[in-house]
């Protein structure tokens, strides 16, 4: 992600021209005189019941699927409005007779009514900016992590409409076919690759158009960069010099190589799935979302789930599902709620006097992410994204944005990056790549004075894991995060060779006219015991935390759900989100949520999966070489 645009805010002050910017806009009319569709929809459906209220009478059912100010119950009720909660908003409310109620603990993705407004969420460019403070971020922090000098991780998360995808670098990476097919391989049955990609395509419209492996017709808008910068060319000739291939769709048939990036950005705007999915659905009269309003409790009766409470404005509420909850609310929320309600290893609840309604030891293992590191190199050229700092520049490039959605704000700049494989023997790339013509450094949060390139790099499938756990029974009260990574020795042998490798390509011609002193690891770090100390002290989360909640049959006492995504031993509950994953996939997380959500609706509804088999997929030539 870019640093460039870390302090665009002290500079922009937005607050004090964005009106007379906007008063030439149509969305000018918008933020002041009428409502959007979700305005009129919040001010109008404000109806929860209050805890002591008698509830589940038939009479407060609803008797219509239009939502009525005294709804109490709906067909389906989501917790979280993120990657996948919004996907399942929109396609169980497609059925008018189905009621939804789709509950966020954050707020909208927009302010008056505007995008434009909420810049730091839309504007591409603008992405480390909700990494830098709580105000749409879970904020969270691990454990301090004995193989990594024992520092504590910063995990941000999504807290607003949109989830994580309202806060991501919007890479669009679906991993690799092997991935789901190893998935059915470890009890997720149906979640065979042949199975998956129809759900990748029915989500995207590619800007390229539909081919046998790109969708041409679905919510999800995706599209290439636009800056044609050269060093992203450079990054892509270097690959090739270094002996891997280029690959024209690393989402296609092959994934391995370097190439361009598909990027999660419609018209110069940041596409997550409350842009891609929820807006456009809030018309319906049978969906009602609430913002703002955190879920404590999953309520049961016995083993069936019945709905759910939440606070709201300091008043603690009920809301009643007919037919299912549906917890959505990514790989941290989704476990502690199922713990918090008494479902998870019952040993640990007792510990927190919590009711055991159904033992699933599960809940909270199986924790797994992406592990990441920057490897930096000043420019000789002043081309990369220092001078987008320059407050001269910060403003052209906001107003561009602002009345165009055009330039050096309409993009997450990392335009280019690849796949590779660590070492002869291994089936599919292990490594990825993310090339960005800027410094990044702590997140973002830390500003960058040189012109400066790098490489995001990181192993795709460690094999450390970790879990997580109920600090307390107060649902405010983050859970212990211990993701234990850099455990085991394969993972430090991997991040080793991600370093060396990367060295390689850097090193290459194509980098001849702009590269300078490296800046990380720096010069002085060149054996194995060095490489590995600089690892321990600067790799980072790549922000994928999943697993938590891992789908797997009947027979793995660790599985928590069922393929069909139902929380084993209990009814009318299921989690869709990241946290179902049996396994990491080789890529980001995004496109693979959606899919996950995607797929679970036909799973809800019914409806048989959708299968396309035979669709091939590229294999190395030989693994006896490593490229
Ligand atoms: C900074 C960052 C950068 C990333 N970059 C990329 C990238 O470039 N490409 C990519 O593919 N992936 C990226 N990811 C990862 C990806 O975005 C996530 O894996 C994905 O969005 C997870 O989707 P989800 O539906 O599981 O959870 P989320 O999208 O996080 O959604 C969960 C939602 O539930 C809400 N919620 C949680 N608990 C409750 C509760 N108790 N009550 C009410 N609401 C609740 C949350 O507020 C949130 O809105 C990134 C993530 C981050 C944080």
């Amino acid at each position: 992600m870019s640093q460039s645009e870390g302090s665009l805010e002290d500079s922009l002050r937005f607050e004090s021209f964005i009106l007379p910017v906007l008063k030439d806009c149509n969305e000018f009319h918008d933020v002041c005189f009428l409502k959007g569709p979700d305005d009129h929809q919040c001010s109008t459906l404000k109806a929860e019941i209050p805890i002591s209220m008698p509830c589940l009478s038939s009479s407060v059912r609803y008797s219509s699927t239009a939502v009525n100010k005294s709804t109490a119950s709906y067909s389906y009720v989501i917790v979280g409005a993120g990657s996948a909660g919004c996907v399942l908003a929109n396609r169980l409310s497609e059925n008018a007779s189905d009621s939804v109620l789709l509950l966020e603990a954050g707020p909208k993705d927009k302010q008056l009514g505007s995008t434009r407004l909420s810049w730091k969420i839309h504007m591409p460019a603008a992405l480390t900016y909700n990494l830098c403070n709580d105000k749409y971020n879970w904020f969270y922090h691990t454990l301090p992590q004995a193989h990594m000098d024992d520092r504590v991780m910063y995990w941000p998360r999504g807290r607003v409409w949109g989830g994580s995808s309202s806060l991501n670098a919007m890479v669009y990476i679906r991993g690799h076919a092997e991935d789901y097919n190893r998935w059915q391989s470890e009890g997720a049955e149906g979640w065979g690759y042949d199975y998956c990609l129809p759900y990748f395509r029915k989500a995207q419209t590619h800007e390229l158009g539909a081919d046998r492996y790109r969708g041409g017709d679905g919510p999800l808008h995706v599209t290439r960069g636009k800056t044609s910068h050269p060093l992203h060319h450079a990054f892509i000739e270097a690959g090739q010099q270094a002996g891997y291939p280029f690959t024209d769709d690393m989402n296609g048939f092959q994934q391995e190589g370097v190439g361009w990036m598909d990027m999660t950005i419609h018209r110069g705007k940041r596409w997550s799935t409350a842009s891609a999915y929820l807006r456009p659905v809030l018309s319906r009269a049978n969906l009602r979302t609430e913002v703002s309003c955190m879920v404590t409790r999953i309520l049961f009766d016995g083993t069936r789930a019945r709905g759910v409470e939440y606070q709201q404005n300091g008043q603690t509420k009920k809301v009643f599902a007919d037919k299912e909850v549906i917890l959505s609310g990514g790989a941290i929320n989704s476990p502690q709620l199922l713990l918090l309600s008494g479902v998870g290893n019952a040993d640990e609840l007792r510990k927190h006097d919590i009711p055991v309604v159904q033992h699933l030891p599960g809940v909270g293992c199986n924790l797994q992410d992406h592990l990441e590191i920057y490897v930096q190199h000043r420019c000789t050229q002043p081309i990369t994204l220092y001078k987008a700092q320059k407050p001269f520049h910060m403003v052209k490039i906001g107003l561009e944005w602002l009345l165009r959605f055009t330039g050096y704000g309409a993009t997450a700049h990392l335009e280019s990056g690849g796949f590779i494989r660590s070492r002869p023997g291994v089936p599919h790339p292990d490594i990825q790549f993310h090339f960005l013509p800027s410094q990044v450094i702590d997140h973002g949060r830390v500003k960058s004075n040189i012109e400066a390139f790098q490489v995001h790099v990181g192993p795709m499938r460690s094999t450390s894991v970790g879990w997580l756990k109920l600090k307390s029974k107060d649902p405010f009260d983050h859970p212990i995060i211990q993701p234990n990574y850099l455990s085991t020795d394969t993972d430090v042998w991997e991040f080793r060779e991600c370093i060396k490798l990367t060295r390689e390509i850097f090193a290459q011609k194509a980098f001849d006219p702009f590269r300078g002193p490296e800046v990380q690891p720096g010069p002085a770090t060149q054996s194995d015991a060095e490489i590995d100390s600089f690892v321990r002290q600067k790799a980072d989360s790549a922000y994928h935390p999943s697993c938590t909640c891992k789908m797997g049959s009947a027979s793995d006492s660790m599985a928590v759900v069922d393929p069909a995504l139902r929380v084993y031993g209990l009814q009318g509950l299921r989690v869709v989100d990241a946290s179902v994953m049996p396994s990491m996939v080789s890529g980001n997380l995004n496109a693979p949520t959606i899919m996950i959500a995607e797929k679970a609706v036909d799973a809800i509804k019914g409806i048989p999966s959708l299968h396309d088999p035979g669709v091939p997929v590229y294999q190395p030539v030989t693994l006896e070489t490593q490229r």
